[in-house]
């Protein structure tokens, strides 16, 4: 899911008519103390990071004046928020609060719904979860027939709500569900929808996530990387996403660990794993002999020989790393020889380039013997020392990574 920080989700709100309180998104206490002064009002600073619970981690806090803003502003940046660093804080006009109300849609996956579930509660600015079930307008919505403007009037009215804010609030859920089916959303919420003392009804806080796989329909939305990815990615990132977003079959995934001024230090190894687990081995095999990753990757769910080749030639473009190690440390049911064509034909072009290179190649599973024969007519007529074992080392984070380090120091000392 690609997740949205409460300015993103806010700014879709806007785009669909749905009222958002007057804010500016600001990175410095400078900054804040100049939003205030233009809002020239009491104002909510709130951290900008996708996670809920904010008010309760002390991410959420109240100034009265520019100064008060310039250090609440100065408290929360660079705070930790369910692991998350704050780097953005928005500072937004205070709203008058009334009552709080909650509004969400999320895709239900249980086999009878399979679809968007509306909800709509009169008891917001709480955990929704912690809100008894008989005090929730609940609503699994038809996504061929749509929603009618009566069914959001009826969800409010359920909930005993009356008066003028009524129309205004099933407006708004009717818009929320609307711009949840448009960005193909798998969470779209308000919580607290707030009703203001003046008797304005208004989105104080917004939780939005998109579909993954519907990201290329959304452009305009800027997400480089349709998959769980908290760090801004780097040019590597990025060229490792792109293999996944052209081809399907199978996954990869690929992520830089350290810089390439940290690699040309020495010590760091190109790292390819062949599965969750087997990457997991793999990596304690290379910290257990004092080696760093210079990048996470791992080939898996019956990967064609194509993506595993571009997977290995990014692997082989990091300068300064002191070997490629195959951690296939797992018997894996995929027909393995595919990953030993990829494997072949993108070192065949990339060790000549590093004469005396260490490759340590640990592959194990189905056509294991087939794919073993592939690597060892492909690679043995290379000046490189490359090492290749099988189920025998299954598991063997000690014997591999040994191997690994014995080839590393080898290749050190003949430099
Ligand atoms: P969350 O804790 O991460 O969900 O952050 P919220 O944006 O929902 O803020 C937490 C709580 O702070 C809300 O439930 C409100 O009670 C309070 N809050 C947020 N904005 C305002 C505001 O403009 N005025 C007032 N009085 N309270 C606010
Ligand atoms: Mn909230």
């Amino acid at each position: 899911m690609a997740k949205f920080k409460e300015y993103q989700g806010k700014e879709q709100f806007k785009k669909a008519g749905i009222p958002i309180p007057e804010s500016r998104v600001v990175s410095s206490p400078q900054e804040a103390q100049k939003a205030m002064e233009d809002l020239g009002r009491p104002v909510v600073i709130k951290a900008q990071v996708w996670a809920g619970g904010r008010g309760k981690a002390g991410a959420v806090k109240f100034a009265k004046t520019p100064e008060e803003a310039f250090k609440v502003a100065g408290e929360i940046l660079g705070m930790e928020v369910k692991g998350l660093e704050v780097k953005e804080v928005l500072v937004e006009e205070k709203l008058d609060i009334a009552q709080e109300f909650y509004a969400g849609v999320v895709i239900n996956s249980a086999k009878d719904v399979r679809g968007p579930v509306l909800m709509f509660s009169p008891d917001g600015g709480v955990d929704i979860e912690s809100v008894p079930r008989e005090r929730i307008a609940v609503l699994n919505v038809d996504v061929i027939k749509g929603l009618m403007p009566y069914d959001t009037l009826n969800m409010v009215v359920s909930m005993g709500v009356k008066g003028k804010q009524l129309r205004q609030l099933a407006d708004i859920l009717y818009k929320l569900y609307q711009r949840f089916r448009e960005l193909d959303c798998r969470t779209l919420e308000i919580n607290p929808l707030v009703l203001t003392r003046e008797g304005k009804v208004l989105a104080a806080d917004c939780r939005m996530a998109v579909d993954d796989q519907a990201l290329f329909r959304h452009p305009e939305l800027g997400i480089k990387i349709g998959r769980e990815f908290m760090k801004e990615p780097t040019e590597f990132d990025l060229i490792g996403w792109s293999f996944e977003e052209s081809d399907f079959r199978g996954t990869s995934y690929v992520a830089e660990m350290a810089s390439p001024e940290q690699v040309r230090q020495g010590g760091y190894v190109g790292f390819h794993g062949i599965g969750g687990g087997a990457a997991m081995l793999g990596m304690d095999a290379v910290n257990k002999f004092d080696l760093q990753v210079a990048n996470f990757a791992d080939t898996s769910g019956n990967p064609t020989a194509s993506k595993v080749y571009r997977v290995v030639k990014l692997i082989m473009s990091q300068p300064g790393i002191e070997g490629y190690f195959l951690a296939g440390f797992m018997m894996a049911n995929q027909e393995q020889w595919h990953h030993a064509h990829g494997i072949v034909k993108a070192l065949r072009e990339e060790l000549p380039k590093r004469p005396g290179f260490p490759v340590v190649l640990l592959l194990c599973g189905n056509k294991e013997k087939e794919s073993h024969e592939i690597l060892h007519e492909g690679l043995s007529d290379l000046d490189a020392r490359v090492e290749i074992y099988g189920r025998e080392h299954v598991y063997d984070s000690q014997f591999v990574g040994g191997r690994l380090r014995a080839l590393v120091d080898e290749y050190r000392q003949s430099k």
